[in-house]
Order: C-alpha cells, then structure tokens, then sequence
C-alpha cells in the first residue's frame, strides 16, 4: 500500500481504479525564418482558427456542464485577443528571426512564470491557463503545417493525450471492475501532475470518481470543478503518481486529504464504511432538499445557518438553509490587522443579503473580548476576560467602531432580509442605548441621501439577566436568538473554554433547559419569535424538547440542518413530553 497526502479541495471517499493522465512531451523546434510578416501572419491565423474551436467549445461544454464551468472557454479566447500576449509573440518572431510556434512557446513560459510567481492564489492558477491557450496553439500551428504537406518538424502536436478511459468519447475498458456511475459506466480516480481547464472540463463527468494532481491550487479550475461536481478532489500531492499506479486500486479520502494506492483489507473496509455513512448522509440531503421543516401533526420551525465567513455560503445554499441565523461578523474583524472600514464590511454584507435572495440574514455585531482578540483594539489584559470588556460593551463605550458597522449593516440591508442581532445583552438600558445610536445613525444616513433599508432588530439571550429581564427585553426588539454556549457558561459557572472542565459543562442542565423555554414564552407573550443559535440547537436529541417548548428557529452549522430536518419531519410531537 502507498500513501500520498495532499490538500482537499472536497470531502468525501471515492474507491475505484486509478487512471493516469499523462501529457506528452513538447517538442517545440527554434527554426530561423525569412520574412517576419509572413509568419505573424500565419500566426494570426492559427489564432483565429484556435479562437473559433474555443467558440464550439463554449457551446459544447454550456450545454453539457453549465455556465459556470464553460465560461473558461471564453476566458481563454479573451486571453487570445490579449495586447500583451500578442506583443510578445509577435516581437519574438520579428526580433529573432524565428518560427511562430518558438516564439509561443517562449511566451507561454515566460508568461506563466510570472502567474506562477504572483502572491494571489487566483493569479497564480492562471499559469495554467496560459499554458493551454499556448498549448492550443501550437497544436493549431501544427496542424495548418500538416495540411499544406510542409515538412512537419516545426513543431510536434501539443495537445494532451487523456487517459483512454477518461476521454469523453472513450470506451472504457473491458475488464473494468471500478465503481459504476448512475450510466453504468465505469467510473476512475483520474490522477495527474496538472490539468489544464480545457482538459478537465472535456472529461467525461460520468467517469470521474475523484481528481488528484500533484500540483495546482484550491483556486484551479480542477478544484473548481470538483466542488461543483461535488466529488472528492485532493490538489499538491508534491510528487506526481506516476505511471506505475495506473490502473490500480486507489482509495481517496476527501476529508482527510489522502490516497491509498493498492490499500490493505483493513484500510479498504474502513474506507467502504466510511463511504457507505457518506453516501446515506448524501441520500438525506437528496431527499429532503427543498422540503418543509414541519412535523407530522403541522408544527414548524426555521431552520436557519450559522456562518463565520463569506466563504461559508456554498454550503449554505447546498444545505438548503431557509435563512442565516447567524454570521459571526467578528471574523471579520479578527482576520485583519487594522479596524475594517465601512466599506469593507458593506461590500461583506452586500454580499451575503443579496447571495441569500431576500430570505433572513442575520448579522451579529461585533462580539470581540474573552477568547476572541484583536490585537488593534489595544485591550487591556482582565482577571476574568469571559466576565470583562466583550461584545455590546465594547461597542457602546467606543460608539464610533459600533457606529461604523451599523453604517455598513444598515446601507447593506437595502440589498435584501437583513436583520441585525446584539449580543451579550444582560441590561435594558443596553437596548435603549443601542436604540439611540442606531437612531442618529440612520438620521446621519439619511441626511446625506444614503439608501438603507429598515432591518429586524433582535438580541441574544446569553446572560442569565437577560433570560430573567426576557419579559421586558421582548416589548424593545424584533426576536431573540438563545446563545446557548454562553448562556451554559454563565448560569453553570463554569469557563466554556476550559476543556478540564468538561464533565460539569452540561447544556442539558435542567436550569439551562428551563431557561429557553422561559424565554421562548416571553417571546411569544410579546409577539416576537424566539430563536437558538448556540451549538445546543444542533443536538438532535433536544429537537423534540425545542419543538415543544415553541422554539421559532434553530440556527447551526450548515450540515447540520438536513439532519435536523429529518427528526423534525418525523417527529409527532408537538406537546411537551417533559412534566
Ligand atoms: C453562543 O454564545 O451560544 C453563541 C452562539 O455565540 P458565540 O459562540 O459566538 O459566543
Ligand atoms: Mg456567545
């Protein structure tokens, strides 16, 4: 058994038969020329000819593997009408007196040198792009020399030779004993030093378990493809399989980033049980995507996302979320070395209102403090920072960094369902004083003819002063949101991120349990709707006890809600099961 490690760019377990992709070598010859003009002349021509087949190519691929994944073809034409690639080439072919092919070969590598050397991941992945586009070239060139019966040594055929198997009009192989696609074709582990977009977007999808190359980035148009294929995809295995592998049994594991080549019985069972729990928790997903969150006897619920990150929407929309629940907008405090200014943090979320198309989004405003520090705050070191300067007291005693988001939040809520949630409430006079703030902020707005929208405005519940003021704090605000972590912490007494004391730290405490439902009934007593977004709301074992108490909406982590939309769809329970 061998074993590479690499970087996932998708979960999951593919188990079938490895197919070695190989490039054949280039085989590109430095001629002497006469006549400059002519040879820019036969190499516009050849760009033409590549141009039009990248055309056929878009509408190919359009119709076969979406807009998405065809939109590289025209990415690549655009790159063929580029001033400076054609500068380049054409000043080779005039200053060395040399064949058109030399000289895009030349070009190809100098320019894909200078992606490769750029700091951006994305920049960086266009060398790949440059190669192929050169690549196409070279292949057309040589070509157009074939037809006019030319001595054809100016260039050898550049184009890739896919592994047989792969290749989208290919027969498989006759002894295939591979995993089957839905076709019934036999389906392969495609392993290769690179692929180039126009390689992996002319795969037969249908016989494509998993990709793993040795090089690349998470940025590649393979990793691209595979996230929107949804197959497990590793990138950066360092050394290239090689050919030797071809045809064996390999073992991807997507979650842990690793190929077994040729694994043992052990690994091998491990891997078809892991892939069997995959493939149930992917059945879920099929089935109830798209369904209501509604027991049997009619009770429903939302079941909302949280998020730390733009990043985090793609799962987001996968998992069939019905809103967001909530974004930790502190990340984006945290990721950066200097406050975030205005801008920055509406263009976030613009980003997210307009992504989640008018269903709920809801932003929590800074909850730095404790665990979570940002050095430019300059904060000064506490005896009990869990008890100190977090969250809503940061915010009302710097007004001008709090001013600064609900700026951003209330011009981004003109772009879609944007509610805004404060935590760490234990006070009423917090709300009040938050209420004045957002009030001059939207006047400021307002006078300087600033489009904003009129979100929700909800706290969460994390203090037990909030929980016992619930009555009174439900008459200032649009929800609650339950913050079960925090409130577990406060009312057990006990450190959330001490790990030693792990065995006291029961969310299931009777008194935690009491509490939510305490809020949700005051909740409901004002008119407003109740909510839980710490972890607790992803435990499945308490989603009839949450049913039952009315909770509105459980917020958790994106593969958590088909799971949960599963025990809601069977419950039948909409009375408390408790005493
Ligand atoms: C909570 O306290 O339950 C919560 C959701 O907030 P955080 O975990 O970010 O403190
Ligand atoms: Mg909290």
């Amino acid at each position: 058994m061998l074993v590479f490690r690499g970087k996932s760019v998708f979960g999951g377990i593919a188990i079938g038969k490895i197919s070695v992709y190989k490039k054949k070598e280039q085989q590109v010859k430095r001629v002497k020329i006469e006549n400059a003009d002519a040879e820019i002349v036969r190499y516009n021509e050849a760009r033409e000819a590549a141009i039009e087949q990248l055309g056929a190519l878009y509408e190919k691929a359009l119709k076969e593997v979406g807009e998405a994944n065809a939109a590289i073809f025209e990415i690549h034409q655009m790159m063929l009408e580029d001033d400076d690639y054609n500068e380049s080439v054409e000043n080779i072919i005039r200053t060395q007196m040399v064949n058109a092919e030399y000289a895009v070969a030349s070009t190809a590598d100098n320019f894909s040198s200078m992606f490769a050397a750029m700091d951006d991941d994305y920049m960086k992945a266009r060398a790949a792009d440059v190669k192929d586009i050169s690549e196409r070239l070279l292949t057309v060139l040589g070509e157009m020399e074939d037809a006019k019966n030319a001595a054809g040594d100016a260039a050898a055929s550049a184009s890739g030779a896919m592994a047989k198997d792969v290749m989208a009009d290919g027969a498989g192989t006759e002894d295939a004993t591979g995993e089957e696609g839905a076709s019934g074709k036999e389906r392969f582990i495609i392993v290769a030093d690179d692929l180039a977009p126009s390689e992996t977007v002319q795969l037969d999808k249908e016989k494509v378990l998993s990709f793993v190359t040795a090089h690349g980035s998470t940025n590649s148009h393979t990793a691209i493809l595979a996230r929107t294929m949804g197959i497990p995809a590793l990138i950066g295995t360092g050394i290239a399989l090689d050919e030797s592998v071809d045809g064996k049994l390999g073992v991807v594991d997507g979650q842990e980033g690793v190929i077994y080549v040729d694994p043992d019985l052990e690994i091998l069972e491990k891997m078809q049980e892991k892939r069997r729990k995959e493939m149930e928790e992917k059945e879920l997903l099929q089935t109830l995507r798209g369904k209501e969150n509604v027991t049997k006897d009619g009770q429903k619920i939302m079941l909302y996302a949280n998020i730390g990150d733009i990043k985090d929407l793609a799962m987001v929309l996968k998992n069939d979320a019905g809103g967001i629940g909530l974004f930790r907008s502190e990340f984006i405090y945290l990721e950066k070395e200097d406050y975030p200014t205005e801008e920055e943090q509406f263009q976030i979320y613009k980003t997210v209102a307009q992504t989640m198309a008018g269903k709920r989004v809801i932003i929590r405003t800074l909850d730095i403090g404790a665990d979570k520090q940002c050095d430019y705050f300059h904060m000064e070191k506490e005896e009990n920072p869990a008890l100190g300067r977090r969250a809503i007291r940061i915010c009302l005693t710097q007004p001008e960094v709090f001013k600064t988001q609900l700026r951003a939040l209330f011009r981004a809520s003109a772009y879609g369902k944007v509610a805004i949630m404060y935590p760490m409430i234990a006070n009423l006079w917090e709300v009040q004083k938050i209420k004045e703030i957002v009030n001059e902020v939207k006047r400021e707005l307002a006078e300087n003819g600033i489009a904003f929208g009129e979100p929700e405005q909800g706290i969460m519940i994390e203090t037990p002063a909030a929980v016992m003021m619930s009555e009174e704090l439900a008459r200032e605000v649009d929800f609650f949101s339950i913050g079960t972590n925090d409130l577990t912490q406060y009312t057990l007494a006990i450190d959330r991120q001490n790990s030693s004391l792990d065995l006291f730290y029961d969310a299931h405490h009777p008194a935690v349990l009491r509490m939510i439902a305490m809020v949700v009934e005051n909740a409901h007593k004002a008119g407003i709707w109740a909510g839980i977004c710490g972890e607790l709301g992803a435990d499945g074992s308490l989603t009839k006890e949450f049913l039952a108490m009315g909770v509105d909406e459980l917020s958790v982590s994106p593969g958590s809600i088909l799971p949960l939309r599963k025990i809601v769809r069977e419950s039948y329970n909409s009375r408390p099961d408790r005493p």
